[in-house]
């Protein structure tokens, strides 16, 4: 891993960060955002930090088995990135926001929790495809990590029960774009929640799959 990569990426989490919090995809200090090394550790968002006022050189850097080794002490929800990490070796960045739209799906009692949000468009069935829900657990709380290691090898996203989306990419750009597909995606089907919208049938999502494949 060079120097100059690693910075880049540090100054790239830092940049995406304000874009999600300038656009209200994410508030307070609420969200994290980590990226792979090729060292094999991980940058990540520190504890308490706002994503809207990163300091690159602040953003924590793990080793490879999750150690903290500096910068300032890493999110709370370290544990959920590094159980998606470890069932998914592709992905080389993770996003988890708690973002408006993706929450208040997650708190609907009639979603389907092996795929949330039906195939409403192509652009969500090429970034995000199915989305299972995590049933809740107290943020933090290890079984949360282990609920998440069980639906990270098929899915590239999932959703947390009343609480938030967890998004991998094969870059951090991939991840943050799926994630504001996500985000949208959750906005239309609020909009058209009760309307019986026409959805895109199992044979255009298998085209699309096929076509466009996901990380
Ligand atoms: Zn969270």
């Amino acid at each position: 891993m060079s120097r100059h990569h690693e910075t880049r990426l540090r100054e790239q989490i830092a940049t995406l960060g304000r874009s999600l919090f300038d656009r209200g995809l994410t508030m307070g200090s609420s969200g994290n955002i980590s990226v792979r090394l090729e060292d094999g550790g991980w940058l990540m968002t520190p504890t308490n930090a706002c994503l809207g006022r990163l300091d690159p050189a602040e953003i924590s850097r793990l080793g490879g088995q999750g150690e903290w080794l500096d910068g300032h002490k890493p999110t709370k929800e370290h544990f959920l990135h590094m159980a998606m990490y470890a069932e998914r070796p592709q992905s080389q960045a993770i996003v988890h926001l708690h973002s408006t739209h993706s929450v208040a799906v997650s708190c609907l009692p009639d979603i389907d929790p092996c795929d949330c949000i039906p195939p409403l468009t192509a652009y969500y069935v090429m970034r995000v495809g199915r989305l299972p829900l995590v049933p809740y657990h107290v943020p933090g709380d290890p079984t949360l990590g282990d609920a998440v290691r069980g639906l990270a090898g098929k899915h590239s996203a999932v959703l947390l029960a009343n609480h938030g989306p967890v998004v991998a990419g094969k870059s951090l750009e991939a991840a943050v774009y799926a994630t504001e597909e996500l985000e949208e995606t959750a906005k239309l089907f609020l909009l058209l929640h009760g309307r019986n919208p026409r959805v895109l049938t199992p044979e255009q999502v298998a085209e699309l799959e096929a076509r466009f494949p996901r990380d």
